[in-house]
């Protein structure tokens, strides 16, 4: 097999289907715009960084492999084989985005490698490792790449330093960060500062999501994934807003992968919830709406353009919200 992601079409029956499926067809006809087309959703792997963590975490105990399925389990573990060199070779990268017709990728750690379940001085070095291999991998083809970085979240001081290094030594355009710190919302007091940090630098925060903490309910069908991830990015979107992280730092830029959730398709409720209670409302002085209206969100929805375009982008551009494209492994 060959290990791009756009030659695997004879897979068709295989477990897993890295080609067209019923909701992603994986086009090889270049669509050509006049402008610079930037892909803002796409993982790699840094093997480094996961031989120097191995000793120091339980990847069985996080809630993405916890709440699934024996099936689920071993899907995945074929999945990171068949993805391994995609996930790797700068060149095969390169090579698929020529034949997508992207002009420039903006490459993020894969999700698994924000290590915020690892004791506090492993953190901060297991970053550094992972954004030392995206700083390496953007380096073989500078015009083609661009970076975000992990930072340490369960050690909020030394994640302010590691995102200052990553875009002022590194020169990456921020950070991507989980949708959780190991169940903590990330509106928590503790993270302000990192918030600040963000604020002050012009970074971007990507918000990717990995499983969802309490899901006992997903693990049959691979709901941790198909539920649980979108679900714990609406949940990290409604106290970012609630809790007023974007009232305190207007300036910031964050992007919600995967179409921001559910939440861009169902934000009248939270508007309605505002209008109506004290305890929703709590001191956020504007409607939630109009602070998920200045947030970035990617197109990894999996739904056809036209649909697309009736669903979220309507509803986003209603609220005068963005739209970037992306796409993920
Ligand atoms: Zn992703």
């Amino acid at each position: 097999m060959a290990h791009s992601v756009i030659d695997t079409p004879t897979l068709g029956e295989a477990d897993n289907r890295y080609g067209p499926t019923a909701a992603r067809l994986v086009s090889t006809e270049p669509i050509r715009l006049g402008t610079v087309t930037v892909d803002c959703h796409a993982h790699i792997f840094v093997p480094e960084a996961a031989k120097y963590i191995a000793p120091h975490y339980d990847p069985a105990a996080r809630p993405f492999v916890k709440y699934s399925s024996p099936q689920t389990r071993a899907i995945n573990l074929k999945q990171d084989a068949d993805r391994t060199l995609a996930l790797l070779d700068p060149r095969d990268r390169v090579r698929v985005l020529d034949a997508q017709g992207i002009d420039i990728q903006i490459v993020s750690p894969a999700p698994p490698q924000c290590y915020y379940d690892v004791p506090k001085e492993h953190g901060r070095t297991v970053s550094r490792i992972v954004n030392e291999g995206v700083a390496t991998f953007v380096a073989t083809h500078p015009e083609r790449f661009a970076g975000l970085g992990t930072i340490p979240l369960q050690d909020p001081a030394a994640a302010v330093s590691e995102l200052e290094f990553v875009v002022g030594t590194l020169g990456f355009r921020g950070v991507e960060i989980l949708t959780n710190v190991n169940g903590t919302e990330l509106s928590s007091a503790e993270f302000d500062p990192v918030w600040a940090k963000a604020s002050e630098i012009g970074a971007v925060v990507m918000l990717h999501p990995l499983g969802f903490t309490e899901a006992r309910r997903f693990e049959d069908y691979y709901f941790t994934n198909v539920i649980g991830n979108p679900l714990d990015t609406t949940v990290a979107l409604h106290h970012l807003i609630f809790g007023g992280v974007l009232e305190r730092h207007p300036g910031l830029k964050i992007l919600a992968v995967h179409g921001g959730g559910f939440l861009p398709a169902y934000s009248g409720r939270i508007d309605h919830a505002w209008g109506a209670r004290a305890d929703a409302r709590g001191s956020l002085p504007e409607p939630p709406s109009s602070y998920l209206a200045k947030m970035y969100f990617d197109t990894t929805v999996f739904e056809e353009q036209e649909e697309l375009k009736k669903t979220r982008a309507d509803s986003l551009h209603s609220l005068g919200g963005r739209l970037v494209k992306g796409q993920t492994l």
